[in-house]
């Protein structure tokens, strides 16, 4: 990262952008120029591995795609604020970010899934105690991504 002075390395604070973030970017390989689509999310830590956690239809261009190459980008942000000033030079903007590597996995197994959809309403309600019909889960695609690696950044 060119401006050392606003990276982030502490666990604490990765966690609270993943907490705060409610959208991440994915950028799939596509045939000529990368696809990005914006989608919620859940996430766990297992020890030191992260795991993101996407829900949606079982078809569409992003499934096809990470068929073809699980290899995925992501991005995720919270905290935007703009912060003014007397001269338009001056003027900046306060953001958290994260921008990392993974591999996507779509998952088949009704447990593996049931447990990534309370992920993603864990995430937004801070409660994991659904009961999810099983047709419900079956019906619903979900993805799992281990992320690989990420930095993060922070500006404020
Ligand atoms: C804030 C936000 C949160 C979202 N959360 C989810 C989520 O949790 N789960 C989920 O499945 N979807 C979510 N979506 C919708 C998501 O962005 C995609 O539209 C959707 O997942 C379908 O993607 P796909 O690749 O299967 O597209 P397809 O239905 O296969 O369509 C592909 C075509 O549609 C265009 N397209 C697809 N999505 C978009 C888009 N968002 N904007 C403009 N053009 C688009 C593509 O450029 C491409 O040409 C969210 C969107 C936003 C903006």
């Amino acid at each position: 990262m060119r401006r050392k002075e606003f990276e982030v390395t502490e666990k604490d604070r990765f966690d609270e952008i993943l907490a705060e973030a409610h959208v991440v970017r994915l950028a799939f390989f596509d045939q000529e120029f990368p696809y990005i689509v914006p989608v919620n999310f859940g996430y766990e830590w297992q020890e030191e591995r992260l795991f993101l956690y996407v829900h949606g239809a079982r078809q569409g261009k992003k499934l096809s795609l990470l068929k073809e190459n699980p290899k995925i980008g992501f991005e995720m942000d919270c905290r935007h604020k703009l912060i003014t000033a007397d001269e338009a030079s001056k003027y900046t903007y306060h953001y958290r970010s994260i921008i990392g590597q993974g591999v996507a996995t779509i998952l088949t197994d009704l447990e593996r899934k049931r447990h990534a959809l309370l992920k993603l309403m864990e995430h937004e309600t801070k409660r994991m105690d659904f009961d999810i019909p099983d047709k419900q889960v079956l019906g619903t695609g979900l993805i799992q991504i281990e992320v690989k690696r990420f930095t993060a950044k922070e500006r404020i």
